[in-house]
């Protein structure tokens, strides 16, 4: 049997007021086939009361039964004898619940100008909660188009995917009725309803864009409308396939789980993702806001225009949209962007045991809600970052478009992407790629080189191998096709060749050498794989970081790579701080971001935490100077996040000048004297909390409350955590879960607690202590990154066995690969501890 809807008409109203959280509905689903006879009729439908049924053929049949069933999610129509093939439409009368739980239809609570609490209804269907609120085929590849109608209190806005069509007074109440939506997937559909203000604009294209923000605030909108009235047009192009909806309306959702959601021609955000406070935002946020602007839009067409088959291919999407975020974002706005887009984020996670596919079969939900990882976003971005770099800007785009118009309003297999890619570029596209996206993990390649006979070039053989975190021989059914570049100092950025690795070994001779010159492999780290040299090719690096001869994405690599060697046992971390001297000049924030980000986990696991801050210090002095705390006219972007960095990161050093400095602004700021910039705001809360005590707590306390901007709440609580007394941490912990702290932001809150060694304990205390309220307040996401922040900094045999133990007793669906990640990553730690902590100790005390 197969049934298929393809055109469905949806009513709901919501009686009175959102905060009587009932509605009642009514759903119409019509073309549907019958193509074998059946006497069920099988839908999705969870958390819904369904009141009566009936389906219209030739005759009416009504249902003998209606079964619920809570573990599949569905309800089952039996009729009383076999339906024949034919036509059919299906009417369903229901009830249901607009829930708290931030998916489904949901309620938002905020506060209104007047002061008083109200609710928003809010819809969120990514990946399968369209059933939470209407009975559907809630499956992306069963796609049909909607007609909704929505009956509501007057004062309310009403939004859904397409615009209105026809309102009318329905009582009390206003009916609108919304055009009928193109032919769509149930995860994009969309409505929302609350009070709203927004701000408008058309894109060069003609496309209507509005920006929904809480009342009040539609200026906070403008940024994000110049955003997306630039990026659409940026697609439109690249694509060369118009936004296909009449409007696009961007909107900000008070209680919002994820961070944006690229519903069709409805996104909706939260309100840290999209809204601007030019006197109180700062470039950091700016500039993730441009990038979920830019990430949401590109979904418009990929993925929502052309929609993958099934969860397995969710990385299409995801991997997709993180790919072309930073160059439609970059285009739209960039004073705004720093345009940084590497590969090396995920390599940490994929070189593990516990890693997975991109392309992973999924069948229930909760593994659905899993993959929402970085590997299918930032490995999905990586692999196809490499992709287009191996076959050029202008046959990726022609593929691009190939592939959106021969599939748009139907759905795909990745095999689909490398098909036309493969035709536009007559290159052997299918081959490469699916080697990463059905392999998991990642190659090493290691080189090793002999100078030719004629002195001017030099022969490499260069090898793969799987790489392992603990460094264990991997097995040899691994084996990457490898698009490999190759740059020379005589040519550092163009790169003197392209080659690609389909076996174990490659041999070639690379011309025109310096003999004291360096040569790199994967210029730009475009390449999704680590590079493992011989002491004398990696020794030729280090006067080219000292005078960043070296372009900085290499520098960067360069540092990731080795750092990764180290911890898989391959090369001690001594050698790792040897190498890093060279950066004591370095100024770029992509560079200085990835080695801090290596030299605490170098403080988490090994070494003596004084003589580490020295080091530390010591390494971050030149920068610190040249940067000061005022920012210089004209300064770059990155210069201006740079600084947010390096104070915060002096401060967590402990050093007294940035502390006496941080305490004299802050206190400019709370008088009112001098407002503090935003983007210093988060280094000073957390400088002042961690050299003071209650009283500083009890006044950022005071601060969190007087604000109504989410970022600046964020900022906030999130630097909570920077306290040292432990019972100062204590509340923080309360605090987060309290009625003041919006539950998609309390996650972050606890997270903040667990980055310092002391906070780290008490976190994982109150993780065991209050297991059964977390996971009943958190699912999906949220869940997941609060189980790997609290527990993957660990390096001990004790704790390994702890975590361990614990999640064995307390399973929750959804976390179970998390958690197999942090114990590894535990183990992993507890060895790199073993193994190094006596020569850094050593290292640190004689330098
Ligand atoms: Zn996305």
């Amino acid at each position: 049997m197969r049934i298929k809807s393809n055109d469905c008409h949806a009513k709901w109203c919501l009686i009175k007021e959102i905060a009587n959280n009932a509605y009642f509905y009514h759903i119409q689903a019509h073309g549907i086939t019958v193509v074998k006879p059946t006497d069920e009729v099988v839908l999705n439908a969870v958390d819904l009361t369904l009141e009566s049924a009936v389906l219209k053929g030739d005759k009416e049949l009504k249902p003998i039964e209606i079964r619920l069933c809570s573990e599949e999610e569905t309800a089952t129509f039996k009729f009383p004898s076999a339906i024949d093939p034919g036509v059919y439409s299906l009417d369903i009368a229901f009830t249901g619940e607009i829930n708290d739980k931030m998916k489904g239809l949901y309620r938002s609570k905020y506060i209104n100008e007047k002061g008083e609490e109200v609710y928003a209804a809010v819809t969120q269907f990514e990946s399968t909660d369209a059933r939470r609120c209407f009975p559907c085929w809630d499956e992306p590849a069963l796609k049909a188009t909607f007609n909704i109608s929505l009956t509501v209190p007057q004062n309310l806005v009403a939004l859904s995917n397409m615009p209105v069509k026809a309102s009318k007074p329905a009582g009390d109440l206003i009916r609108y009725d919304f055009e009928k939506t193109p032919i769509m997937s149930t995860y994009l559909v969309a409505t929302v309803i609350g009070e709203y203000d927004y701000v408008e604009d058309k894109s060069t294209d003609g496309v209507l864009v509005r920006v929904y923000t809480p009342k009040g605030k539609k200026d906070q909108g403008l940024f994000a409308l110049e955003v997306a009235t630039k990026v659409l047009p940026y697609y439109k192009e690249y694509f060369d396939i118009a936004y296909p909806l009449p409007k696009i309306d961007l909107i900000a959702i008070a209680n919002f789980s994820a961070g944006a959601m690229e519903n069709w021609g409805l996104v909706t955000y939260r309100e840290t993702c999209l809204l601007v406070d030019p006197q109180n935002t700062s470039a950091a946020s700016k500039q993730w806001i441009a990038l979920v602007v830019g990430h949401e839009l590109a979904h418009q067409w990929f993925g929502n225009l052309v929609t993958m088959e099934w969860w397995t291919h969710l990385w299409l999407n995801e991997g997709y949209a993180s790919f072309v975020e930073f160059s439609a974002s970059t285009t739209s706005s960039p004073s705004t962007i720093s345009g940084h887009n590497s590969s090396t984020t995920p390599l940490e996670l994929d070189s593990l045991k516990n890693s997975h596919p991109i392309e992973v079969p999924v069948g229930n939900p909760s593994e659905i809600d899993e993959i929402f990882d970085d590997i299918s976003y930032s490995k999905g971005a990586s692999v196809i970052r490499m992709l287009h770099h191996y076959i050029g800007d202008e046959d990726f785009r022609k593929g691009m478009h190939l592939y959106l118009t021969r599939h748009q309003y139907k759905n795909t297999f990745t095999e689909d992407l490398w098909a036309a890619l493969e035709e536009a570029s007559k290159k052997p596209v299918g081959d490469v790629m699916s080697s990463w996206t059905k392999q998991m993990g990642f190659p090493v390649v290691k080189v090793t080189s002999k100078p030719s006979g004629d002195g001017n070039s030099v022969g490499l053989t260069l090898s793969q191998s799987k790489f392992t975190a603990d460094g264990s021989k991997p097995s040899e059914n691994y084996l990457w096709m490898i698009p490999i570049s190759i740059a020379t100092s005589k040519n550092p950025k163009k790169g003197s060749g392209q080659y690609c690795i389909k076996n174990k070994l490659l041999h070639i001779t690379v011309p025109d050498v310096e003999p004291s010159g360096w040569i790199k492999i994967n210029p730009g780290t475009i390449g999704f794989y680590r590079t493992q040299y011989p002491p004398d090719m990696l020794e030729k690096f280090i006067p080219a970081i000292q005078n960043q001869t070296l372009p900085p994405l290499d520098r960067l690599g360069l540092v990731d790579d080795l750092f990764a060697m180290v911890k898989a046992g391959h090369t001690s971390t001594v050698e790792v701080l040897k190498v890093l001297k060279a950066f004591e000049d370095e100024n770029r924030l992509q560079c200085v971001v990835v080695y801090r980000k290596h030299l605490r986990k170098v403080r988490t696991t090994v070494g003596s935490h004084r003589l580490r801050e020295r080091y530390q210090k010591q390494l971050l002095r030149k920068v610190y100077r040249r940067l000061g705390w005022n920012q210089n006219e004209g300064e770059t972007h990155l210069d201006t996040l740079l600084r947010g960095l390096v104070l915060g990161r002096m401060a967590w050093l402990d050093d007294e000048d940035t502390i006496k400095e941080a305490k004299q602004r802050f206190t400019a700021h709370l008088k009112g004297d001098q407002i503090l910039p935003a983007d210093l705001r988060s280094a000073c809360y957390k400088t002042i909390l961690r050299a003071g005590g209650k009283e500083e707590y009890d006044t950022l306390l005071q601060l969190y409350r007087s604000t109504d901007l989410r970022e600046e709440k964020d900022r906030i609580s999130r630097s909570l955590g920077a306290a040292r007394d432990p019972e100062l941490l204590k509340k923080v912990l309360d605090f987060a879960m309290s009625e003041e702290v919006r539950s998609q932001d309390t996650v972050f809150v606890i997270i903040s607690v667990a980055l310092t060694p002391v906070g780290r304990g008490l976190a994982w205390q109150f993780l065991k202590d209050d297991w059964s309220i977390i996971v009943d307040r958190f699912s999906g996401y949220l869940l997941t990154r609060l189980v790997k922040y609290l527990t993957e900094n660990f390096a001990s045999e004790k704790m390994f066995t702890e975590v361990d133990t614990f999640f064995r007793e307390h399973k929750s669906p959804g976390t179970e690969r998390t958690v197999q990640q942090a114990v590894e990553t535990i183990q992993l730690n507890t060895q790199w501890l073993n193994r190094d902590t006596p020569a850094v100790t050593e290292y640190l005390k004689s330098n």
